[in-house]
């Protein structure tokens, strides 16, 4: 590719509305553009480094013995009726009808549509196991779209569903898919983690997540310094041992319930908060008579080892909050890194709820992640469950008894799934088994988010020159820079012959043959992260040499210019 004719965008400035810096890098590096919230136009790089990411999952899914498929993304509301996700799903479901009023869904996941085929298509135990994925955009109305592609409303997943008679197939295959992840994960050469998950909405029993290690993950993931044991923190929660303390939930509600407002409710609340590791900051407050908000809860559930969430450190924001404005608290939200997490402008101000609702309300807010932004409140409070808050802190013991947990945050970039029969029996999906009897399948499921692997591929590897792509994923591998082309034929040559050669041998090469100064070239080549630089300049050519230059290392060395495409090979 030449830059003349190719869509390079890069900017220089720094994008004021991108938080993270995937989000700052992909913006600046060309990579997409922001249509409107959570929706994104990919630009020729975005494009280059996603089909890169897409073909290794491709083909680890087609080694591991999966079959691709594409099915539509507008799918009909029976099937999501059928199998009872029409209910049970929240907003994030995004619902429309058609001319005729029928309804549908924009598909945010495929359980529903792949049962529907299989139950068609197949109808023998002989036809058993199989495991269909396609690669595929999806649609979920999230609640709150940010980090750019990482949490978009429309992104691009690989999803495969298996079907099976009976369980110990399954776990063959699940097996498979999990090691399939781990070569994906291992090919993109990312560092990351498998860990124990529960499996939430998809439903099901035994599901594991993959997560890319980065400081800006919004999930918290915990494991033993010394063994295998991984889980995410929401399951290493349920797996470790309480005894007979009362949970810190209980401990919450106690403190939250008779009397709230106080100063020193706020204070006990801290001390509760402040024993755990916690995930968000909660901010509750009331209108008092003269309409100012009164604080009646703080608590402090940041995503961040607590070491960093000093207790002294609270009770100092505590009481100058104590009648705290919607703004103080957003200011407070945004302390910035460190103190307290992602919470920023979702944090609403609650009113007119007692303090026993409120006790409530963390809870099922805990459960549901952090958004106070009122669409969930006219949900019935009651439905919500004590969950806990964090009852697992960095170096206590690893629950399997081997080591001490490590807390890190992570990026989740993949998910696999045991679903059971779950929907295989909603949808009364069965085959004739070996004694011609009808039996229901038994399915899983396995996601990767190939859009947000690419952001989380950034976050990993960057400097502040820009991106360092992993070889396996960058758009080019090798930039060509020629040092004033246009002014010596001598160098035009060489690098059209290198350009030549070098496509020749299937490498992907990006020949800057723009009228820019070197600066303005070399910067370029940084930013959108090409893992290795040819420079074309007149004195070396009198050696019939050029300069190679490292990305990721600098490191740089002179090559003859005949053996360029073998030393870059
Ligand atoms: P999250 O916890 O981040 O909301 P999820 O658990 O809802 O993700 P799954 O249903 O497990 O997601 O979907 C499989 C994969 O799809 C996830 O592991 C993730 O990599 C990707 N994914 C999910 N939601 C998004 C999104 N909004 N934007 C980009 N990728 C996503
Ligand atoms: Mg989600
Ligand atoms: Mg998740
Ligand atoms: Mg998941």
């Amino acid at each position: 590719m030449r830059t003349s004719q190719y869509l390079l965008s890069t900017v220089k400035e720094t994008p004021a509305d991108a938080e993270i810096i995937s989000h700052k890098l992909m913006l600046r590096a060309g990579m997409v553009r922001r249509l409107g919230s959570g929706m994104f136009s990919y630009l020729p790089t975005g494009v280059r480094v996603l089909r890169k990411v897409e073909q290794i999952v491709r083909e680890e899914m087609n080694k591991a013995g999966a079959i691709e498929v594409l099915l539509p993304m507008v799918q009909p509301a029976e099937l999501w009726q059928e199998s009872g996700r029409w209910d049970t799903m929240d907003a994030e479901l995004l619902r429309f009808k058609d001319r005729h009023q029928r309804d549908y869904v924009l598909g945010p996941t495929h359980e529903e549509v792949i049962t529907d085929l299989v139950r068609r298509e197949i109808t023998s135990y002989k036809q058993l196991p199989l495991n269909l994925y396609q690669i595929q955009t999806k649609f979920r109305d999230e609640r709150r779209p940010r980090f750019g592609v990482m949490r978009a409303r429309e992104f691009l997943m690989k999803d495969a569903y298996s079907f099976h008679l009976g369980q110990a197939s399954l776990q063959q295959t699940y097996d498979a898919m999990y090691s399939a992840y781990c070569n994906i994960f291992n090919r993109l050469g990312l560092d990351y983690r498998p860990v124990q998950a529960d499996s939430g909405a998809i439903g099901g029993s035994v599901s594991h997540e993959f997560h890319v290690l980065a400081e800006s993950g919004e999930d918290a993931i915990a494991f033993s310094d010394t063994s295998d044991y991984a889980a995410n923190i929401e399951m290493a929660e349920a797996l470790a041992p309480t005894g007979d303390k009362p949970t810190p939930s209980q401990a919450l509600r106690e403190v939250a319930t008779p009397s709230a407002g106080s100063v020193s409710d706020v204070a006990a609340l801290l001390q509760v908060a402040n024993t755990r590791i916690a995930k968000t900051l909660f901010v509750l407050a009331e209108a008092d008579e003269q309409g100012k908000q009164q604080l009646v809860a703080l608590v402090l559930r940041g995503d961040h080892e607590l070491n960093e969430l000093k207790a002294e450190k609270l009770a100092g924001v505590a009481s100058p909050l104590q009648f705290a404005t919607d703004e103080q608290i957003r200011a407070l939200c945004h302390a910035g890194p460190g103190s307290v997490g992602p919470v920023g402008l979702n944090i609403k101000i609650i009113a007119d709820r007692s303090a026993a609702h409120l006790a409530d309300f963390i809870v099922g807010a805990n459960k549901e992640g952090y958004h106070f932004n009122g669409v969930n409140w006219e949900r019935d409070i009651s439905d919500y469950q004590i969950a806990d808050i964090r009852n697992i802190v960095a170096g206590d013991p690893s629950p399997c008894g081997f080591g001490h947990i490590v807390i890190k945050r992570g990026i989740e970039v993949g998910h696999i799934f045991q679903l059971g029969e779950k929907y295989s029996k909603a949808l009364k999906a069965g085959v004739l088994n070996e004694e011609g009897k009808h039996q229901i399948m038994t399915m899983g499921c396995y996601g990767v988010g190939v859009s947000r692997i690419v952001a989380a591929a950034i976050e990993q590897n960057h400097d502040d020159n820009g991106i360092i792509w992993p070889d396996a994923i960058a758009p080019f591998q090798v930039a060509l820079i020629p040092m004033n082309m246009h002014k010596s034929v001598r160098i035009a040559e060489v690098t059209e012959q290198l350009y030549q050669q070098l496509t020749a041998a299937g490498i992907d090469v990006l020949f800057d043959d723009r009228r820019e100064r070197p600066g303005v070239m070399f910067a370029d080549m940084e930013l959108i992260g090409v893992p290795h630089s040819i420079v074309i300049g007149e004195r070396n050519l009198d050696n019939q040499q050029v300069e190679y230059k490292n990305r990721r290392s600098g490191e740089k060395a002179m090559l003859d210019i005949a053996s360029v495409v073998t030393d870059i090979q």
